[in-house]
């Protein structure tokens, strides 16, 4: 099934919105779009790129007359910036958001929802070390999966059309109720970026000379695993705040497997460390194995933000 949106409203016009937009136009389906975000420099930006038609600072102002509007900014700013502009919305209109965390996000939007007017949340895996709309580009989601989080007030041609404007910009469609969505994120995307940032700050901790050599001998390995600990400081204090009790299960099972290993490496217990190691290269090779066959498994927690 086809659609056209005649103007779309993209509050919090970044990365994530801004190459949802990108995408949408390049494929013909929008015909206006309207950016919304606190800076002019950043509606500056995205109108020089030809992401948006106009840009303002007031989301209110941004919603009026949209039949579709995503809401992208950093999680913390979306259940507040829904019941902001929850007022002004077109009879019908279809709000979605982009945050890497759902529950309580969720809950909230859905309650802010006017008489005739439709929330449903939504979660992008997909996405890039870089923030800010200069980084974003029309092919982000093609070969990605998205996750959507209906509950019991979702209202199916809703549903529908946020899955259609997904998959139109070549992302699959997956369905989680939203507080499990936390947990397998705890799992797959905010732990290993906890990780990633504690490693860095641990050896930007050691002493003078040690960390010198430590960073100018740091080979691929360590480029590899600390990657995503270039990611947007911002989003993930955010998303620590949002989905606190999940992360803090997550750190908490880390903690205990950190307390073992320790220990068998103080004890030079050879037959435990190769078992440990044997099992976590059994694991992975075997995902990414599951993965070649079926390219869209959700295990890109890297990706993901
Ligand atoms: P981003 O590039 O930093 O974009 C966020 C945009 O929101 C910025 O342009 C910012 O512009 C604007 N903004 C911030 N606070 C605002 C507010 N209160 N009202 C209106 N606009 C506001 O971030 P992103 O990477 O696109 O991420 C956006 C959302 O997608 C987050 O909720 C994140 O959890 C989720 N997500 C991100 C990724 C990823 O890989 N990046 C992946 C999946 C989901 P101003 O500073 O000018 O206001």
């Amino acid at each position: 099934m086809s659609f056209f949106i005649k103007r779309l409203s993209i509050i919090g016009i970044g990365l994530i919105g801004g190459s949802l937009a990108m995408g949408l136009r390049e494929r013909g389906l929008v015909g206006e779009v309207v950016g919304v975000a606190r800076r002019q420099s950043t509606l500056k930006t995205a109108l020089e790129m030809g992401v948006i038609d106009h840009g303002t600072a007031s989301a209110r102002e941004g919603v009026e007359g949209a039949s579709f509007v995503l809401v992208s900014t950093p999680v913390s700013a979306i259940a507040p910036a829904v019941r902001d502009f929850a007022g002004s919305l077109e009879k019908g209109a279809v709000v979605t958001d982009a945050g890497s965390v759902k529950g309580e996000i969720v809950r909230a939007c859905e309650e802010a929802m006017p008489e005739g007017c439709y929330f449903v949340g939504g979660h992008p895996i997909a996405g890039r070390e870089h923030s800010g709309v200069a980084a974003a580009f029309p092919s982000l989601y093609e070969g990605s999966r998205t996750i959507l989080t209906p509950t019991e007030k979702t209202v199916s041609h809703a549903l529908e059309r946020v899955r259609l404007v997904w998959e139109a910009v070549g992302s699959q469609i997956e369905e989680m109720d939203p507080d499990h969505h936390d947990s397998v994120l705890a799992a797959t995307s905010h732990l290993p970026h906890l990780m990633a940032y504690n490693v860095v700050n641990t050896l930007s901790d050691l002493e003078g000379h040690l960390r010198q050599e430590v960073f100018r001998y740091a080979a691929s390995g360590f480029r590899d695993f600390t990657r995503i600990a270039s990611s947007d400081p911002t989003m993930w204090r955010d998303i620590c705040l949002e989905n606190r009790t999940a992360i803090v299960d997550m750190l908490g099972r880390f903690r205990d497997d950190l307390d073992k290993l320790t220990q068998r490496v103080e004890q030079g217990d050879s037959d435990a460390l190769f078992g440990i190691f044997a099992r976590s290269k059994g694991t992975r090779d075997r995902i990414l194995q599951d993965q070649m066959v079926a390219p869209h498994t959700p295990a890109d927690g890297d990706k993901d933000k």
